[in-house]
């Protein structure tokens, strides 16, 4: 599924600017080593604002997810049935989006994921995607 990545400025427009690159940063507080993802201006462990950017794994874990079955507007209406998930990355934090790929509905919570970053068909880079490890 690939889906357009939004105006961003700031911390969000560096994040996504890098995916382009094929990475997804994750910010890391500089006092605490505290990871987090989305992108915050402090650290949501400790509050300082000193911080470095550092590229994720790709690697995670399935924690939750949910199945959509009713499209939220017309612009996912081919889309659907497709599953949200909650995925724990390896550096810690808890990333949400959508499960891609032939065996995306069978996903169980605990399966091992990998996040890939679809490209159009111009190679304009779109939201961060999981895929299944064991597909
Ligand atoms: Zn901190």
């Amino acid at each position: 599924m690939y889906r357009l990545i939004p105006k961003s400025t700031g911390l969000s427009k560096h994040y996504y600017s890098n995916l382009e690159t094929g990475a997804v940063l994750l910010q890391s507080c500089n006092p605490c080593a505290h990871i987090w993802h989305y992108p915050r201006p402090v650290c949501p462990a400790c509050g300082a604002d000193s911080f470095s950017w550092i590229p994720a794994s790709g690697n995670g874990t399935v924690a939750s997810y949910t199945i959509v079955r009713h499209a939220p507007s017309a612009a996912f209406k081919d889309a659907v049935p497709y599953i949200v998930a909650m995925v724990d990355l390896k550096e810690g934090p808890r990333m949400t989006g959508t499960i891609t790929g032939d065996t995306a509905l069978e996903v169980q919570i605990g399966d091992l994921i990998k996040i890939e970053i679809p490209k159009d068909s111009s190679g304009k880079p779109g939201m961060p995607v999981f895929r299944s490890v064991l597909a």
